[in-house]
């Protein structure tokens, strides 16, 4: 055998054994959490009203999520991992483990950021008018614990005709489990 067909084999091997690696590894993350270990309140199940001093916050929260959540900031465009994300399963609050949104309400908005057209129920949010930096825009919150999460707008697609707007730093995904056959 000739040095480069033998190198051209070992480059397909090579090649095959990564893309078998890569699966291995996608399959195990089957959620994307950026949750910090040592949050005490955070729970998917638990529906009590979360109420912590802003120290507790920043103690749980990472520097981003803590710039979100409790100072109304917003991620920069198209930084977010979820934003073209297409897995199916839940969005939960990442700082207290809220279900949010769920992946059959996501769609492409182009704007930056992952969008909705509803949340994973009416009750999950809470709605207040924001006309902060010269627009009027609605506000929307974790309603467990009061988290900003992102706004909604009224141009979404169908059938709600709403589009909301989240910063995918506040979001953790869980993926659907699969289906029994
Ligand atoms: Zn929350």
């Amino acid at each position: 055998m000739t040095i480069s067909i033998k190198l051209y084999f070992s480059f397909c091997f090579t090649t095959i054994l990564m893309s078998c690696q890569g699966q291995n590894i996608y399959t195990k993350n089957k959620t994307m959490s950026t949750t910090k270990n040592n949050n005490p309140i955070y729970s998917t199940t638990d529906t009590n009203k979360v109420v912590m001093k802003e120290e507790e916050w920043k103690e749980i929260l990472t520097p981003e999520q803590y710039y979100i959540a409790r100072q109304k900031g917003t991620e920069r465009p198209g930084s977010s991992k979820f934003e073209n994300f297409k897995e199916q399963g839940t969005y939960y609050c990442a700082a207290c483990g809220n279900p949010l949104f769920v992946s059959d309400t996501k769609f492409e908005s182009g704007c930056g950021w992952p969008s909705f057209f509803a949340p994973f129920q009416k009750s999950t949010l809470i709605y207040t008018p924001d006309f902060s930096h010269g627009m009027n825009r609605t506000e929307v919150q974790c309603a467990r614990c009061k988290a900003h999460v992102g706004h909604v707008f009224e141009d979404g697609p169908k059938p709600t005709g709403l589009r909301y707007c989240i910063n995918g730093a506040i979001l953790n995904f869980e993926k659907k489990p699969e289906e029994k056959k």
